[in-house]
């Protein structure tokens, strides 16, 4: 599959970690957008939040137990920090398989559109 997230799970592509487990990789976003961007994504490939459904939202479940120890270890868990996932072409979705930007280090912006 051509699917630039499978390749970073696969080693393919390298990239900075912050976080595995056989269920989820976590790693540094190549074009920060805060002094903090790391995403968060399951190994198993979901393209987007519209594949999430009862066969496989458990993931979701991990990934969102997981974030707050992230957080942690990243040193933003006190001051803040967001959570966001883009979904298809008028989210500016660029990677179809299903991710979870973390941002802070900074006051982020409060527009959202
Ligand atoms: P989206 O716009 O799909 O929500 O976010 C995709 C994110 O993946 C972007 O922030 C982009 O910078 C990041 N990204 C795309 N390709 C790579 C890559 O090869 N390595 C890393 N570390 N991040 C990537
Ligand atoms: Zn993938």
């Amino acid at each position: 599959m051509d699917c630039v997230f499978c390749k970073i799970i696969s080693g393919e592509i390298p990239t900075e970690k912050v976080y595995e487990d056989e269920k989820v990789l976590a790693f540094k976003d190549n074009q920060p957008q805060a002094p903090i961007h790391v995403l968060v994504i399951p190994k198993e490939h979901i393209s987007c939040a519209n594949d999430i459904d009862s066969s496989n939202s458990d993931i979701i479940k991990y990934i969102f137990e997981l974030i707050p120890k992230i957080a942690n270890d990243l040193g933003i868990a006190e001051d803040g920090y967001r959570i966001i996932n883009n979904c298809g072409d008028n989210a500016g979705q660029t990677v179809q398989h299903l991710h979870f930007h973390i941002l802070g280090g900074k006051k982020l912006n409060v527009e959202f559109a």
